[in-house]
C-alpha cells in the first residue's frame, strides 16, 4: 500500500499508505487501480496552489474497485469498478441551490483541499462514484475527469454543430476540448506555439491547426466562419493575454470560455465585448458532468486511449513526475497504476 504525498513544496514523498480508513455511512472504501497525473498536482508539488494545504495526498483523477460500502450505501456494492468525481460539495449554498456544485462555497477537492486519490485504498463518498461499465478498461475511465474539464466549459458556452471554434492549447486540456466539441460536430482549429503537439491535434480531429509564434492567429482565423471569425474561442493554455485577443477574434454573438487560473490581471476593451455582445463564461472543474462523459466514453465517442502517452508503477511516482517536468512534449496524460501495489 503506498500513497504519493506532497509533504511541503517540492517534496514528494512515496509513503506506506495507512490502514485503510472504514467507511463513513454514505462512503465507499475504493481500491484505486489507476489515477492520472495533472498540471494541478504539478502546481501543488511546486507550491503555486492557493488552495493546497501541506502535507496532502494529491492526486484527482482516479478509479479503482469498491472494497466495502458504508452504511447506508444503496447504488453500490463491493466488487464494483467506480470513477470517483473529486468535487465534494455541501449542497446547501447559493451555488450548490441553482446547480452550481463546483463552485461551491464550502467546496473539498480530493487532492486539493482534502487527501485524494493517489493511494492504493480510500473511502469516497458514494455520491461522487460513477460506474464504469463492463468492458471499459480502469485506465479509460479514470480519464472521465479530465474530460469533465472541457464537458463543463462547452456547457458554460454551449456548443453546436454551427460553431467555429478556436482553442487556445494543444496540451491535455486543449486536446480534451477539441475532442468534446467535435463530438457536437464543431469545427474546431486549435493554437499552439509547439509543432509537434499541432501535429497531435491533427491526430485528434482539428480541423485547422495554427501555429502561434510563427503565424498570426487572428489573421488565421479572421476568415473563418464567413469571415466573422470563431463563434467560440477557448483559453486551454491559462495565458491571461489571450483573453483580450480571444475578444477580437471572436464573431459578433460570440462566447468565450476561461479555462487558466492566473491572477494576472488583462487589459479588455469593454467596447469589444459590447459591441459583438460577447459573453463571457469562466469554467472551473465540473458540475456532475462526470456520468455524462462515461457515457461518451463507453459508447466510443471519445478517443481516449491515445491520450494515455505513458503509464509508471505509482512507486515510480516521481519518475513520472520526473518526465512530465523534463520533456513535458513526450506526454499527454501520465497515468500511475496501483493495481501492484495492494
Ligand atoms: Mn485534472
Amino acid at each position: 500500500m503506498v500513497a504519493i504525498s506532497v509533504e511541503a513544496p517540492k517534496a514528494l514523498r512515496i509513503l506506506p499508505s495507512a490502514t485503510p480508513e472504514a467507511p463513513a455511512p454514505g462512503e465507499v472504501l475504493l481500491r484505486v487501480q489507476r489515477a492520472g497525473i495533472c498540471g494541478s498536482d504539478l502546481h501543488i508539488l511546486h507550491g503555486s496552489n492557493p488552495f493546497a494545504r501541506y502535507p496532502r495526498v494529491i492526486g484527482h483523477e482516479f478509479a479503482g474497485v469498491i472494497e466495502a460500502v458504508g452504511p447506508g450505501v444503496t447504488r453500490f456494492a463491493a466488487g464494483q469498478r467506480v470513477v470517483v468525481d473529486p468535487v465534494v460539495s455541501c449542497g446547501r449554498c447559493y451555488a450548490c441551490r441553482v446547480g452550481r456544485s463546483n463552485v461551491c462555497a464550502n467546496l473539498q477537492v480530493f487532492g486539493v483541499h482534502r487527501d485524494g486519490g493517489f493511494r492504493s485504498r480510500l473511502a469516497v463518498p458514494e455520491a461522487n462514484c460513477i460506474a464504469v461499465p463492463d468492458g471499459l478498461p480502469i485506465e479509460i475511465a479514470a480519464l472521465a475527469e479530465p474530460f469533465s474539464i472541457a464537458a463543463n466549459v462547452l456547457s458554460r458556452t454551449g456548443i453546436a454543430a454551427t460553431d467555429t471554434v478556436l482553442v487556445y492549447g494543444a496540451g491535455t486540456v486543449g486536446l480534451t476540448v477539441l475532442q468534446v466539441a467535435r463530438l457536437h460536430g464543431a469545427r474546431v482549429l486549435v493554437a499552439d506555439p509547439d509543432a509537434a503537439r499541432l501535429e497531435r491535434a491533427l491526430g485528434f480531429g482539428a480541423d485547422r491547426v495554427i501555429q502561434s509564434g510563427r503565424e498570426s492567429v487572428p489573421d488565421g482565423v479572421a476568415a473563418e466562419n464567413d469571415g466573422f471569425g470563431p463563434s467560440l474561442v477557448i483559453d486551454g493554455a491559462g495565458v491571461p493575454a489571450l483573453l483580450a485577443e480571444a475578444c477580437r477574434v471572436a464573431s459578433p454573438a460570440g462566447r468565450i470560455g476561461l479555462l487558466g487560473f492566473s491572477d494576472a490581471p488583462c487589459p479588455v476593451s469593454q467596447q469589444e465585448i459590447v459591441r459583438k455582445e460577447l459573453t463571457l463564461a469562466g469554467s472551473r472543474l465540473n458540475r456532475r458532468l462526470l456520468p455524462q462523459v462515461m457515457d461518451w466514453l463507453a459508447t466510443g465517442r471519445l478517443r481516449p486511449a491515445p491520450m494515455i502517452t505513458q503509464t509508471f508503477a505509482a512507486e515510480d511516482a516521481a519518475a513520472a513526475f520526473a518526465l512530465i517536468e523534463t520533456d513535458p512534449g513526450r506526454t499527454v496524460k501520465v497515468q500511475l497504476d496501483f493495481s501492484r501495489s495492494p
